[in-house]
């Protein structure tokens, strides 16, 4: 009570309430970027503090200055300059420190603790620009209010900043303002309840009231321009952090979306699917991932160009955008691919989503003045049953668009788990053989071929081998047709040609080395000539080189094979025909093609034995090719019994596990600096011995 009849009795209330206005909107201000100082980290909050700092020291100190003009002691009044100032300076310095210590950490105790500094700093800032307080008479204090005024400014000081910082309630930021004021106004009167002035008689005029209102409003006005100048600063980085985060979002969205088609890209697919897949295994519905790739585009880009081929891009991705329904999501994958995500539950929605898709890519398009159909391959993967992962979803719904792809029937396939995993096996192994070569894990095996009547070595077949680093040994029965449907035999042949001729070239005794070669390389490659440099570069004669093909590569190019051949041929090199009798085995074959000798397959070695069929066809290879001139090897040899009926038909050669397993050339050295020339690895037969003993013993006698 009596503080307020204080301010109603001793106080100018008009400066009292230009008091109350300076601190309620310097303090705006104050916290105002006090909160900016919380939002930031590091030096950005250091200069926000301090803004902060001497926006809340300078409105304090104005209030404060304020309030002592509004007191009417009825004596003059001097202002000690020194101390005035550092009133001033404790204020900005008070606010600083308690701004600091709040924010270091949000937890208790630290914003109370700093807002107990404030209210300490509030406090003395009073008291010191108490005692720069000159007035003209005997000053008398009460020790209880000046407790009770510095006990009040810690009080709501530090309740002032738990409301700013922790914000306990959607009010507090306001609450913590009326609280600021508070501990202002609460310190400033409550000291000055406690204060008494007797003016003495000194003769020295009293203060012009007016002059006094007049310094009053002067110092309001710096109190404001200093508020003015932290608001300021708060719009200029209000508008650069806006700027800012329009920046990151035109950011974002270029990273997220084609710049071709408007759709999203890759990314923003991913992103989608991801998210639509934590939804569907949360309610438990389905979700569909299709792979869409465009059939003919790479048609418009060669013959109109790459503006045609984008526009046709554009306009598809259009299409796309306009079917889409609720739950539907369309991307561009990357090139003339898109990919797309539909949520549903009934198989018949999913279907007409399809339909949907399939309409729009095979509507024709008009570019300039030319009309075309894209038409495109589509592949669908459905989340549980074909996965339930964002990565098998897409790579399964891309297996299934491959078997599309494939498939001149149809337009859309749907993942089936064995069809598409054996294919996912291949599409792993066919990645892996491209490095084969390269992280040395192939290998060539050679197996041995031997003269019938003789029992000698003719020459040795270069099997290849592949070492897979987790696979183990794998059979160039399953990787060849890999390696040709990729590309891939192009290297890989050649590796094996220069390795078989390079390791030939250091046996001590010249056999011939038969080397296989795939269709593939025929029509790919100049052949003659990586032959002819391959020939030069090992120093290989090229009567030692036998070259093997089937009759699969002949079918292909008829004129260009026989082209080859003959440019092989000449640089004196063999040819054999490979697993003759299986495929097309015609007569006309071994006429037009200049063969030197034929491999009988191995599959009439397994029926030889028991079936007369085999023998009369075994039989007649024999006889076709001692009417053509061209030596017959027979493949599979496994048994002596097979051995003895080819011996009985005049078989020239023969090969097999009878006379020698593929082996890795360490052996083969070595089985050739022990053996030398005339003698097979395998033991030979009985009756080969035999006529080999004959023949030593007609060449001795
Ligand atoms: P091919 O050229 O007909 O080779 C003979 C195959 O029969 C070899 O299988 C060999 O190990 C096997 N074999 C040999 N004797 C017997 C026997 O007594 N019984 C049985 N059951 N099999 C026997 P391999 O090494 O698995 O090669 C399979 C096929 O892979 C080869 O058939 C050939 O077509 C292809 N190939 C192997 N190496 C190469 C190469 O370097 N380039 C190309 N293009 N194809 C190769
Ligand atoms: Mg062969
Ligand atoms: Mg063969």
């Amino acid at each position: 009570m009596r503080v307020i009849s204080c301010i109603l009795t001793e106080h100018d209330l008009r400066l009292v309430l230009l008091a109350a206005f300076v601190a309620a909107s310097g303090g705006w201000v104050a916290f105002g970027l006090f909160r900016r100082a919380g939002e930031k980290l590091g030096t950005q909050r250091l200069g926000w503090t301090f803004l902060a700092a001497v926006a809340a020291g300078a409105t304090v100190w104005c209030t404060h200055f304020i309030a002592m003009l509004a007191f009417e002691v009825g004596a003059p009044i001097t202002f000690a300059p020194l101390l005035t100032m550092v009133s001033f300076v404790i204020a900005i310095a008070g606010f600083g420190a308690g701004f600091h210590v709040a924010l270091h950490d949000r937890k208790a105790p630290f914003p109370e603790a700093g807002g107990a500094i404030i209210g300490l700093a509030v406090a003395a800032m009073h008291y010191v620009g108490i005692m720069a307080y000159r007035v003209d008479g005997i000053v008398e204090w009460s020790g209880g209010y000046i407790v009770a005024s510095v006990v009040m400014a810690i009080a709501f000081g530090a309740m002032a900043l738990h409301q700013a910082v922790r914000r306990p309630w959607t009010f507090s930021h306001h609450l913590a303002l009326g609280l600021f004021v508070l501990a202002v106004i609460s310190l400033h009167f409550t000291g000055m309840t406690g204060l008494s002035v007797t003016p003495l008689v000194t003769g020295a005029q009293l203060a012009d009231p007016e002059i006094l209102v007049t310094m009053a409003v002067a110092v309001a006005g710096v109190s404001l321009i200093i508020a003015g100048t932290g608001v300021a600063t708060y719009i200029i980085d209000s508008k650069a952090t806006e700027e800012l985060a329009d920046l990151s979002e035109r950011l974002a969205h270029m990273a997220y979306n084609d710049a071709l088609t408007g759709l999203p890209n890759r990314a923003g697919f991913s992103e989608h699917l991801g998210r639509e897949l934590a939804l569907a295994k949360a309610h438990g519905s389905k979700l569909a991932v299709v792979s869409i790739d465009l059939d003919r585009f790479k048609e418009i880009n060669d013959l109109r160009g790459l503006e045609a081929g984008d526009a046709a891009l554009r306009l598809i991705g259009q299409r796309l955008r306009q079917l889409l329904q609720e739950g539907e999501f369309v991307a561009r994958a990357g090139g003339d691919e898109f990919a797309t995500v539909k949520r549903f539950t009934e198989q018949s929605d999913l279907l007409d989503f399809v339909a949907r898709l399939e309409g729009a890519v095979f509507t024709p398009i008009n570019i300039g003045d030319f009309q075309t159909v894209t038409g495109a391959s589509l592949g669908v993967a459905v989340y549980p049953e074909d996965g339930d992962t964002e990565e098998r979803l897409i790579s399964n719904s891309e297996l299934a668009l491959y078997r599309a792809i494939a498939d001149v029937t149809r337009a859309t396939c749907f993942y089936e788990a064995h069809m598409d995993e054996a294919s996912r096996a291949r599409h792993t192994l066919a990645q892996d053989l491209r490095h084969a070569i390269e992280r040395n894990e192939l290998e060539l095996y050679y197996q041995v071929q031997t003269s019938i009547a003789t029992g000698d070595i003719c020459g040795y077949e270069a099997l290849l081998r592949w070492r897979h680093p987790v696979r183990g040994m794998v059979s160039p029965a399953e990787f060849i047709p890999i390696a040709e449907e990729t590309g891939a035999i192009i290297p890989i042949g050649e590796w094996v040609l220069r390795t078989a001729c390079r390791e030939a070239a250091t046996w001590s005794v010249p056999h011939k080395v038969a080397v296989n070669l795939s269709p593939v390389q025929f029509a790919n490659a100049d052949l003659a000539r990586l032959v002819h440099e391959v020939l030069l570069q090992t120093d290989l004669s090229p009567n030692r080189l036998e070259l093997e093909l089937t009759e699969s590569t002949i079918i292909g190019d008829k004129a260009r094979t026989l082209h080859i051949l003959r440019q092989l041929k000449s640089l004196g090199v063999t040819i054999a025909i490979d697993d003759f009798g299986t495929g097309y085995s015609s007569l006309s074959t071994l006429r037009e093609f200049p063969f030197d000798k034929i491999k009988l397959d191995r599959s009439f070695m397994t029926e030889v034995e028991h079936s007369q069929q085999a023998k009369a066809v075994v039989r007649a290879v024999l006889s076709l090719g001692k009417t053509l001139e061209i030596k017959v090897l027979a493949e599979g040899v496994e048994t002596s019994d097979q051995l003895a009926i080819l011996r009985m038909e005049g078989c020239d050669e023969a090969q097999g596990y009878l006379l020698g397993k593929p082996q890795p050339i360490a052996q083969i050295l070595l089985a050739l600096t022990k053996f030398g020339n005339s003698k097979v690895i395998a033991a030979p037969h009985k009756s080969v011995a035999a006529s080999r003993q004959k023949k030593r013993r007609q060449a001795a006698g």
